[in-house]
């Protein structure tokens, strides 16, 4: 047998370690998430070899994590009976750096030559070292199967540890934090890892989708009940206790699709999103190939109240093989689709993958690029598919995708096909360009659009009298970034968009010649007349014209070909006011 020895950290182990000691990061409950990430793994391991192995097992397949607050002694403990470690191993494992994020992490330090900063820390999980931020001692004891004995390990996170052999009854590894006396008060429930509530939390908050029970066993008083359950109140209560399991294990995206109902994936999306309402639209697909990862993804059925301001918190959860790693990661989906929600689960991802790092990360930008793909293809189905529920959604979130078409010009294309507009045809049907265009007279060049407050309002223009004459049909545009997409979009299938209350309607080709004669005739006829009514408006005008676009109005208000649309000055004007 090997006597205890003592043994010095590797040099970058004890750089982490001082850290981890020192840090004066605030938010160290994250050592939990790690501790129960590793055990995870560590049963994942077993759970894989004992498919080749079942002698690996020894009878012992329940797996499970137990914690336990000990508060006479001041501990934490978090066991699993999962793949254990031998010496070598331990010493492999746990004295040195191995890990790529950690490594990225030092790195990082290294290049900046600064103290630490908080922020930093808090971008990189940093492992089992994160245990020595909430603990004054960190005790391991390990036992691998097919081991007669096991091994402790022990470190006050001084630069040094003690590991020796020693008797452990079950496989896997038992890992014990003295707390700190900062981590144990009672005045700090929040961070009071010893209260069972604090830890309930935690692990409902980070670990909740762990695929093995997380355990704890909770104190109740209870008083006795006699045979028919009731219960007798003059008995002193006892102390019972219950054994129960923190996280709710529903890796519900993991599992095979046609073996899911819509009721759970609502019930998930209602409580991973805090929506009160079912979503829309489900969209969960599995993808392997380059990159490996699976997707859940939801339309939710309204726009939350905060959804139109600046401040709207958005994006997709990251998780790596149910382990939760941030919400609100913004680099998945571009900003035009921050309406919707759902998570990423890719085993590509590390745990203590950086939000920095993530920004630079191929993975993520190839799943991003897919995620967008899938989702247009989504809102595509749903226009042809199940036009009422497409409306549905435009009512709630069309004023994104018109944002998307100008401010993401590479998805423009695919964006067009799904605006929907309010059109002269009809005053409850919304069109789509597409439609518009299929239903455009042959020599009709360009595609009308008018802009107003309402649909009534946009009838009484005079300008639609003449369109309305000669049967063509004129988009209705009341959001105020209708005009916005419009402008950027300038066409739609080689067909110029054009204001009705803008410079000429090109009406030439569908005006006969002699008309335009006419009207010619009539410009000369009334020359004066026109000269007198330049002189009297002088600048509040640019021009004066006669013209065959007016029916029964003697007069309209256009604005010319260049300048900005009447609407858009509208919206200055309210804007200097
Ligand atoms: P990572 O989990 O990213 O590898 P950690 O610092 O969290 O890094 O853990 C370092 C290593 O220690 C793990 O890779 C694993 O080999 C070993 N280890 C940690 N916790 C356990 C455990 N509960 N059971 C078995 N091995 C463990
Ligand atoms: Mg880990």
């Amino acid at each position: 047998a090997i006597s205890k020895e003592t043994r010095e950290f590797q040099a970058e182990t004890k750089q982490l370690l001082d850290l981890m000691v020192h840090s004066i990061y605030t938010n160290r409950e994250i050592f939990l998430r790690e501790l129960i990430s590793n055990a995870s793994d560590a049963i994942d391991k077993i759970r894989f070899e004992s498919l080749t192995n079942l002698d690996l097992l020894a009878g012992d397949s329940d797996f499970e994590i137990v914690i336990e607050p000990d508060e006479t002694a001041n501990t934490l403990t978090i066991s699993d009976n999962g793949m254990g470690m031998i010496y070598d191993e331990v010493i492999d494992n746990i004295g040195t750096i191995a890990k790529s994020g950690t490594k990225a992490f030092l790195e990082k330090l290294k290049e900046k030559e600064a103290a630490p900063d908080n922020e930093l820390i808090g971008q990189f999980g940093v492992g089992f070292y994160s245990a020595f931020m909430v603990a004054d001692k960190v005790t391991l004891i390990t036992r691998a199967p097919g081991q007669e004995k096991g091994v402790k390990w022990e470190s006050t996170g001084d630069g040094r540890y003690t590991i020796e052999e020693f008797a452990k009854e079950k496989r896997g590894t038992t890992i014990i934090l003295t707390l700190n006396e900062e981590y144990r008060s009672a005045e700090h429930p929040g961070e009071n890892y010893l209260n069972r509530y604090t830890i309930q939390s935690l692990v409902k908050k980070y670990s909740d989708y762990i695929r093995y029970p997380i355990k704890m066993n909770f104190i109740k008083e209870e008083k006795p009940r006699d045979a028919d359950g009731k219960i007798i109140e003059d008995e002193p209560a006892a102390q019972v206790i219950e054994l129960r399991t923190l996280n709710s294990m529903t890796s519900l995206w993991t599992r095979n699709k046609n073996e899911i109902k819509k009721e759970e994936y609502d019930e998930l999306y209602k409580n991973l999103f805090h929506d009160w309402e079912d979503p829309l639209e489900i969209i969960h697909s599995k993808v392997e190939g380059t990159v490996e990862y699976t997707t859940l993804l939801f339309i939710p059925a309204h726009a939350p109240l905060d959804f139109y301001q600046r401040d709207f918190s958005y994006g997709i959860q990251l998780y790596s093989k149910n382990v939760f790693i941030m919400s609100n990661c913004q680099d998945l989906l571009p900003e035009y689709l921050r309406f919707m929600r759902g998570l990423v689960d890719s085993p590509d991802f590390s745990l203590n993958i950086s939000r920095e790092l993530l920004q630079h990360s191929k993975q993520l930008k190839l799943i991003g690029k897919n995620l967008e793909k899938s989702v247009l293809k989504t809102l595509e189905n749903l226009l042809t598919k199940d036009r009422p529920k497409y409306e549905k959604f435009w009512k709630q979130f069309g004023e994104a995708i018109k944002t998307g078409i100008y401010t993401d010009f590479q998805s423009r294309d695919k964006l067009q096909d799904l605006l929907l507009f309010s059109s002269s045809r009809s005053a409850d049907e919304l069109t789509t360009l597409d439609d518009y265009v299929k239903r455009m007279p042959e020599n009709q060049k360009v595609i009308y659009y008018a802009t107003g407050k309402d649909y009534a309002s946009v009838e009484r223009l005079p300008q639609m009298e003449l369109l309305r004459e000669k049967g063509l049909e004129v988009l209705y545009l009341f959001d105020r970034v209708d005009e916005f997409a419009i402008d950027a979009l300038r066409e739609y299938k080689e067909k110029n968009f054009q204001s009705i209350s803008r410079g000429d309607l090109e009406l030439d080709n569908i005006d006969s010649p002699e008309a335009k004669k006419d009207a010619e005739a009539v410009s000369k006829e009334n020359e004066s007349l026109i000269k007198a009514i330049k002189e009297h408006l002088q600048d509040k005008i640019s021009d004066v014209k006669i013209s065959s676009r007016l029916k029964s109005s003697a007069v309209c208000l256009v604005s010319d070909d260049k300048g900005i649309s009447l609407s858009m000055e509208q919206i200055l004007a309210e804007m200097n006011n």
